[in-house]
């Protein structure tokens, strides 16, 4: 049974201009998890960090960790190390320096801090920089000693806000599988905020989607990428973006689909409904149980693994764009039409009035 052992309960920042960064949140958090908050720019994920950490006025709600709340303990009470964009290194100290500073304000012995100095450096392949300065490392480097700084101590949580932003694509992927893999073998539960979808479904244990100040959907990767809660989800979860078809215009019949369709959806008024259709799931070939669309392919990114289409509907007046990521031997042209299909079991489908998912199996 999991141990729930950070708690956020009812959680609302109000700025004086008011701004509403965070509208009565509620997340539970078990013990050794790693949960990542993501959501676009100016959602609210950092002031809810902040709020843990204890570095935000809170309106109202509490922050319990292992069953106490804290909502009121200074941040140097919380036992909680936070990792931030910028490195906050001290510059004018060695990496061995800069590593020590935790444990000598905890007043540690000399000679469990040489210990655990070792212990945590050859933990993130930088013993054999402990006598540089942080102007001779590479950001990713100055990344892994921030995060031996704030693990060092071994503290009871850990939170990350977006600390990958500043290294180049390639080493953000790399630092990604280095972090996670560093979590599950020190077993710290961790809050890790990104507003990058990619990294947020490959790190988390579980993801909360965060819009507006409010926590929209909270679950496991692979629920928000098959269950998405609305429309915001699903179009924020999965790269490329799901397509929203309509049912009526769209969908080319042929006499065995109208009544697939009409069969499939039979409690439901057809033109309420949205079809949300991955780029993934889009092929060249019919297949039992596919629906059908008629494509104008406008262009072709060849990604050497796939090939992406964007293109647009025949049928429909306005020039919306949509995408497929079809197989890389796929021989297509632009602006020659052609027809994908999509298995109607992977539909996911939403209410086109309130843009929530509806749930086709009761
Ligand atoms: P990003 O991904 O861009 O860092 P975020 O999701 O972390 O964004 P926050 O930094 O938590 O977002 O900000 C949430 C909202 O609160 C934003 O609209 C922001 O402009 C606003 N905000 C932050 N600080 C203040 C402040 N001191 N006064 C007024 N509004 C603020």
């Amino acid at each position: 049974m999991d141990k729930e052992f950070i708690k956020i309960e009812n959680l609302s920042v109000i700025f004086e201009d008011g701004t509403v960064a965070a509208d009565n949140v509620n997340i539970s958090i078990n013990e050794k998890e790693f949960l990542v908050l993501v959501g676009p720019s100016g959602c609210g994920k950092s002031t809810i960090l902040r709020s843990v950490v204890g570095l935000q006025n809170i309106n109202s709600g509490k922050i319990y960790i292992d069953n106490k709340d804290i909502t009121h303990l200074s941040p140097r009470d919380r036992d909680i190390a936070m990792i931030f964009q910028s490195y906050a290194l001290y510059p004018h100290m060695t990496v061995r320096e800069n590593l020590s500073i935790p444990l000598k304000l905890k007043k540690t012995p000399k000679e469990d801090i040489i210990n655990k100095i070792n212990e945590i450096s050859e933990m993130l392949s930088i013993n054999k920089l402990l006598d540089r300065y942080p102007r001779a490392l590479s950001g990713g480097q100055k990344q892994r000693v921030a995060m031996g700084r704030a693990l060092i101590r071994k503290p009871r949580v850990f939170l990350m806000d977006e600390p990958l932003s500043n290294l180049d694509a390639q080493l953000r992927v790399e630092m990604r599988s280095q972090i996670s893999i560093l979590q599950k073998k020190l077993g710290v539960t961790t809050i890790y905020v990104t507003h990058d979808q990619v990294e947020a479904m490959t790190m988390g244990d579980r993801v909360a989607i965060i819009n507006d100040g409010k926590l929209v959907q909270i679950d496991k990767p692979s629920n928000l990428y098959n269950k998405p809660i609305n429309t915001f989800v699903a179009s924020f979860i999965g790269s490329p973006k799901i397509n929203f078809f309509d049912i009526n215009h769209i969908i080319k019949f042929n006499n065995d689909t109208d009544n697939k369709l009409n069969d499939y959806f039979k409690n439901y008024n057809k033109n309420d409904l949205l079809l949300g259709v991955r780029p993934e799931d889009l092929t060249t070939e019919e297949k039992i149980n596919s629906l059908m669309i008629e494509i104008n392919p406008i262009l072709i990114e060849d990604l050497g693994f796939s090939k992406d289409i964007i293109f647009t509907l025949s049928e429909i007046e306005n020039d919306n764009n949509f995408i497929a990521r079809l197989s890389s031997e796929s021989q297509i042209e632009s602006n020659n039409k052609i027809k994908l299909f999509f298995p109607i079991n992977k539909l996911v489908v939403f209410n086109k009035n309130t843009n929530e998912r509806i749930n086709l199996n009761g």
